[in-house]
């Protein structure tokens, strides 16, 4: 099947199946007044603030924020790209999915191309595991590290042989060269990248080979080698064992992130299975995001020789953009001399867990590094510590999080409040109706008509009949209306989840997505006559801005006839 899926389709899916059902199917749902509820499948919690609005259809969490439509549910619980995700939509739904024709062969030739990449790996994976099997040295290496065949064929370990051509031999040479399996010379002659070695395959998420890693069996140099870059082989992106980690176990209590593959193989052959390693590369916040889709809490292991120490610290510093409440990263730090390999070995399973679970919260580390070498009894090590914690705690996403690190930082440093603007606390999540309702009243009458066409989109019809005159009219939220109000007349039928998905990936998302979620507080038979008003306000703020620009302008510049028509009939109306 080729083709796009037409972004008919998938309004139509989204008007068609029900969010309260397809979440309730995999999250139990229980109802409570206008919505349905259910401790969140994204972070762990005590009490419910997971909640499903069958009328926007539309998830929200109060906990972790995670929110969105019956799409972006499917994507963030089955772990699923977008078309996964539709495709399983559209099965849940009981319809098949429409694709759009011919207009996207190039895309889907792309796709073809990848395709075969993926075909080739997965042989040359196939043909390493053979080799293994007729390599006695190389079995004899993994038995010396204890690996035994269960893990072997878990982890599809094999065998690269001693020969500058075995796989251009056997296989396509374009593709294997694509693949990053071949190394090009200056002068265009090919050899093997991977030989003598015991070979990782590295599996995305859906099971795809998309690399290898590759380990010496003897001293030589370099003990390992990654593949390349290469169109489906993103190191940034991929983590070692995460595939077979969550062929295991699809929610992991906690992931363990280890510098190796033969870490993470030695930890499986513990039964300790939630364990990966990054690829050659640093920890980057892409590895982390990722991670967190699958699990809240992360223990970084680390040497505890200086390389080691400083790596912790660059994890740190990468983590920081990703860390919010709900979520937890801690640093294990082994003692010296000691990978995780030899320490399960000497500590046994339990002895490792203890160490695990008692390792330092990132925020204690965190303090600990930065205060390290102050003096915090005087004045000069308190201000140190401010200027050099303040800009990493700047980069905690706004929360409850962000603000406790803040409080720790006042608690340490002796200052009473620090840039209290930027780290104030949220408003009180429960409070009463009325006030609440006030609090809506208050925001900008843009924000108010924009979020109450988003949720009722069906007051569209409203805005026709006043034939409202566009012209002319340029002010902040004016745009943004507009657009809504051309996607809702551009569609055939339209709800919250349409329109949500109309600004998935644009500039505009995060702003809708929270409109969308604004609590309107109005009973429903008022619903009309507050957008009324909120929108008669909004064109009266962007008829005032347009004048005072237009009249600017006309005193500089002059005003063309257009400009002029478009003056003289604001002012009538004002
Ligand atoms: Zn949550």
């Amino acid at each position: 099947m080729s083709g796009r899926i037409s972004k008919e389709f998938i309004d139509e899916l989204l008007v068609r199946v029900d969010i309260v059902d397809l979440i309730d199917s995999h999250v139990p749902l229980k109802k409570t007044g206008a919505n349905y509820v259910a401790r969140c499948p994204f972070h762990v919690e005590k009490s419910p603030s997971f909640s499903v609005n069958r009328n926007k259809q539309f998830f929200h969490c109060f906990g972790c924020g995670a929110s969105g439509n019956a799409i972006s549910f499917l994507m963030d619980f089955s772990h699923l790209d977008f078309v996964e995700a539709v495709e399983d939509l559209a099965a849940f739904a009981g319809i098949s999915v429409r694709r759009e024709q011919a207009a996207y062969v190039a895309d889907a030739s792309k796709k073809e191309d990848l395709n075969s990449l993926y075909q080739v790996l997965e042989q040359v994976a196939a043909f390493y595991v053979e080799q293994l099997r007729v390599t006695p040295k190389a079995i004899e290496y993994l038995k010396s590290r204890q690996v035994k065949g269960a893990i072997a064929r878990d982890f599809l370990l094999g065998y690269a042989p001693d020969k500058w051509s075995c796989l251009s031999e056997r296989f396509d040479q374009k593709l294997l060269i694509e693949a990053g399996l071949l190394v090009v010379k200056d002068d265009g002659q090919v050899y093997d990248r991977f030989r003598s070695r015991v070979v990782f395959p590295i599996r995305d998420k859906r099971s795809r080979i998309v690399g290898f890693g590759g380990r010496v069996l003897d001293d030589s140099l370099p003990k390992y080698l990654n593949s390349p870059e290469t169109p489906v082989f993103h190191k940034g992106k991929e983590v070692y064992g995460l595939y077979e980690l969550l062929a295991k176990n699809s929610k992991p209590q906690r992931i363990l992130i280890v510098e190796g593959y033969m870490d993470v193989i030695a930890l499986a052959q513990y039964g300790i299975h939630y364990a990966v390693a990054a690829l050659g590369t640093a920890t980057s916040q892409a590895h982390l995001d990722l991670l967190f889709r699958f699990s809240s809490e992360l223990v970084f292991c680390f040497d505890g020789d200086r390389a080691g120490r400083e790596a912790a610290w660059r994890v740190m510093e990468s983590a920081f953009s990703s860390l919010k409440e709900g979520r937890s990263c801690r640093i294990m730090i082994l003692p010296p001399q000691h990978d995780p390999d030899s320490l399960v070995r000497e500590e046994g399973v339990d002895g490792f867990v203890n160490r695990m679970r008692s390792a330092q919260a990132l925020s204690d580390y965190f303090f600990d590094y930065v205060a390290s070498g102050l003096n915090l009894s005087e004045v000069e090590g308190r201000s140190q510590l401010i200027s050099k914690a303040k800009p990493y705690l700047e980069r905690l996403p706004e929360g409850t999080y962000r603000e406790m690190m803040f409080s720790r930082l006042q608690d340490l440093s002796g200052m009473a409040s620090l840039n209290s603007a930027d780290n104030k606390l949220a408003p009180p999540q429960v409070s009463s109706y009325q006030s609440r309702q006030q609090e809506f009243n208050r925001l900008s009458s843009a924000r108010v008509a924009i979020a109450l066409l988003l949720q009722h989109p069906a007051l569209a019809e409203n805005v026709e009949q006043k034939d409202i005159d566009w012209t002319g009219l340029e002010f902040r939220g004016i745009e943004l209306f507009k657009s809504v109000l051309g996607v809702i007349l551009d569609k055939q039928s339209v709800n919250t989840a349409v329109l949500i998905e109309h600004y998935r990936d644009t500039p505009e998302e995060k702003l809708v997505t929270a409109l969308a979620l604004l609590d309107a507080y109005t009973p429903e038979d008022k619903i009309e006559k507050v957008f009324s008003d909120a929108l008669d306000s909004l064109l009266k703020q962007a008829r005032i801005a347009s004048i005072t620009r237009l009249e600017a302008k006309a005193r500089c510049h002059g005003l063309d006839a257009q400009e002029q028509a478009a003056l003289v009939n604001m002012l009538a109306i004002k």
